[in-house]
């Protein structure tokens, strides 16, 4: 039996988080196997409704969970952090400016990367969720020196999902049909999911669908889908969210199967033309607690278009969080 992992999650008392809590403390994150000591970081004001989810957790009595700390200060939050969650982040509101959200998102993740390099553990696992999540990334990596740049990671997952999702059910196969899908670049507008070499039953994908479909519908439909749930449920992604945060963490501990692999954003090595450091989703498979971005892979005119113009987009946000100091 494995000794306790210890998970940290940052804005522990939102929607996300919520949703996120109970299903580590069951055994999802890591595995059925495997105790968990949970460590919330939240604001001043929020940890009141930290301590109150804390609350409904004691009140699931659940076998792996031993503890639940509660803190404001990064560097108590992050003390042995095996796994570290990083769901807390500061959204744009109506009439901000690019820079003042990476300005502020500068001030979250700039301490957090700090704390993470002075008391995390020594394998310390990070992912992003808060937006704009591969820069929030970025930042947190850039004062981190200590920890390899290979652990800090940002979601692509849930977009990954959505896009599974919906070529399951244009196609009328079951998702488990579906292998090698790929989502490239930025968690923003201009992800790219690529289904030139995505399989369904062994066959490739865009082969299957339209042009038309591809262009049109499918690749709008997944960039768009966030607000797309907000129109509907009056309220933005939450579970899907803390789902995709779930599938990211267990494959990346657990490894990815044989013949098929996931999207995440990893630092760059220089692969596919995306320059080395950025963080940017690839396809990678995860094997021995590592990804690896899968190599080799025929990029045509069409994706390289749309791959270019996200990582362009990754390059100015790299630009502009450099410009104001915070990388
Ligand atoms: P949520 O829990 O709904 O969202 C948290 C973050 O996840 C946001 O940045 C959000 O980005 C992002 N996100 C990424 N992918 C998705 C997705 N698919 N769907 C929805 N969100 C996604 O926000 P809440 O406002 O409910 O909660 C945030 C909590 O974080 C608050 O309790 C706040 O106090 C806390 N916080 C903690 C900090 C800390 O610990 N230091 C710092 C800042 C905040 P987007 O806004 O673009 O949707």
């Amino acid at each position: 039996v494995q000794g306790p992992v210890t998970v940290t999650v940052t804005g522990a008392a939102g929607q996300i988080g919520y949703a996120l809590l109970f299903r580590i403390a069951s055994g999802h994150l890591l595995g059925p196997d495997v105790p968990v000591k949970l460590r919330l970081l939240e604001i001043t004001p929020a940890l009141k409704a930290a301590e109150g989810t804390a609350m409904e957790l004691a009140d699931c009595a659940f076998p792996l969970l031993q503890s639940v700390d509660i803190s404001d200060d990064p560097r108590v939050a992050f003390d042995g952090a095996n796994v570290a969650l990083l769901v807390g982040a500061r959204p744009r509101t109506k009439g901000m400016e690019r820079g003042d959200l990476l300005e502020a998102n500068g001030g979250i993740f700039k301490p957090q990367g700090e704390a993470i390099n002075a008391v995390a553990a020594d394998d310390v696992k990070v992912l992003v969720v808060g937006n704009p999540a591969n820069t929030n990334a970025l930042i947190a990596q850039a004062h981190a020196p200590d920890v390899p740049a290979e652990r800090f990671t940002a979601m692509t997952r849930l977009d990954h999902n959505r896009a599974i999702s919906q070529l399951a059910s244009k196609l009328e196969v079951p998702v488990t049909a579906i292998k090698k899908l790929t989502i490239w670049g930025n968690h923003s507008a201009t992800q790219y999911p690529d289904l030139f070499h995505t399989e369904v039953n062994g066959k490739i994908a865009a082969e299957q669908v339209d042009e038309a479909w591809l262009k049109d519908t499918f690749i709008p439909t997944v960039a768009k889908r966030g607000a797309a749930i907000i129109e509907a449920r009056g309220a933005s992604s939450a579970a899907s969210a803390a789902n995709a945060a779930i599938d990211h963490v267990f494959t990346w501990v657990n490894g990815t199967a044989e013949g098929d692999w996931t999207s995440a954003a990893i630092p760059s090595d220089g692969s596919y033309g995306v320059p080395e450091g950025l963080i940017s989703s690839f396809p990678v498979t995860a094997k021995d607690g590592k990804f690896s971005i899968v190599q080799g892979l025929e990029i045509d005119a069409f994706s390289r278009e749309r791959i270019d113009a996200s990582v362009a987009e990754l390059g100015e946000e790299r630009d502009a969080v450099r410009g104001l100091g915070l990388i």
